[in-house]
């Protein structure tokens, strides 16, 4: 049985699931979809990521939009930009690139999307959505290691699962998603936070173990059952003089150690981070297609 649950190989057929899905959708006369991106300020990620999502949208047949906005923007102009969005017939979807400067509420921000065009997931309405296990868009990382769970045909069914990390973008959504009566889902799930006591003993007993806490290579093989199956969701830069760029990218778990233990492992780099990107294309085809918000 293959232990690595590569998230490229993953990634790459899921976008070519959707931009034959696309095609499809477009001959039969339904919409091109259109994915529009509010870029406030010029950060040097978020303009990488922004670009590299719609690259993303190109090479899977959508339309794309970048509305860029200086830092200085106020609050009310970037409110008033997001209803412009909201009422376009052509938009089908859209996301504000987050950070935003300091002086802009980013909750405010959220709460004016249209929730049927919020393709990030993080309004409340389909956060609240998502927990009554109604049709919702996901947000993207919960998305992806729910779509790379289901696509390695891992069976999570009375599993427990621990989940390390509480933020509302990552470990706080998976821990509702696996717990749901769905498949993937049905777990029993122990979510875990900084102020959690016996980390190690708790995740111990897991049989899906989720790190998503943000500290490089945290988890060792003490944390890990024989047999689990473990996803890593950290990203980290750390330096090291002896490789070409000056620093390797690791996750949040000791991969060498843990590795020989599990059944299966996701890597860093290669495994949920390819996949984020397919869960914010396949929203605004959900989006286009009009499946979500379907009454
Ligand atoms: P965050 O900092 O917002 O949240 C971290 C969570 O971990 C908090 O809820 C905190 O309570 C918990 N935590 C911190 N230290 C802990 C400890 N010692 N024991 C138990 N819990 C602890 O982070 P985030 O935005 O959720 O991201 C987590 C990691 O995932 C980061 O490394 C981030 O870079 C990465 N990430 C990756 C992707 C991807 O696409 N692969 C996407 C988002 C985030």
């Amino acid at each position: 049985m293959e232990k690595l649950i590569d998230g490229k190989l993953i990634s790459k057929a899921l976008i070519e699931e959707i931009s034959r899905e696309t095609k499809e959708f477009v001959a039969k006369g339904g919409k091109k979809p259109h994915l529009a991106a509010i870029l406030v300020g010029n950060d040097g990620a978020s303009e990488t990521y922004v670009n590299s999502k719609i690259k993303m949208c190109l090479e899977v047949g959508f339309d794309s939009s970048v509305i860029r906005c200086t830092s200085t923007i106020t609050e009310e102009q970037l409110l008033k930009k997001i209803e412009k969005l909201n009422t376009n017939p052509d938009i089908d979807g859209f996301i504000v690139q987050l950070p935003l400067p300091r002086h802009v509420s980013e909750l405010k921000v959220i709460e004016a999307i249209n929730p049927q065009k919020d393709v990030d997931g993080f309004h409340p309405a389909n956060i609240g959505r998502m927990a009554l296990n109604l049709p919702s868009y996901l947000p993207a990382t919960p998305f992806g290691i729910y779509q790379m769970l289901e696509k390695s045909g891992i069976e999570t069914e009375g599993k427990n699962c621990v989940v390390i990390g509480r933020s509302h973008i990552v470990g706080s959504p998976i821990s509702i998603l696996l717990a749901r009566n769905s498949n993937p889902g049905n777990c029993t799930v122990t979510l875990c936070h900084s102020k959690t006591q016996n980390l190690k003993e708790i995740c111990s007993r897991a049989d899906i173990l989720i790190a998503a806490l943000g500290k490089p290579e945290f988890i060792t093989k003490e944390y890990i059952k024989k047999g689990a199956i473990v996803i890593d969701v950290g990203i980290h830069r750390v330096q090291d003089s002896s490789s070409p760029k000056g620093y390797l990218i690791k996750g949040d778990v000791k991969f060498d150690e843990v590795e020989p233990l599990v059944s299966k492992i996701s890597p860093v780099p290669g495994g949920v981070g390819p996949m984020t990107i397919v869960a914010l294309l396949k929203n605004t085809l959900l989006a286009a297609q009009k499946k979500v918000y379907a009454y």
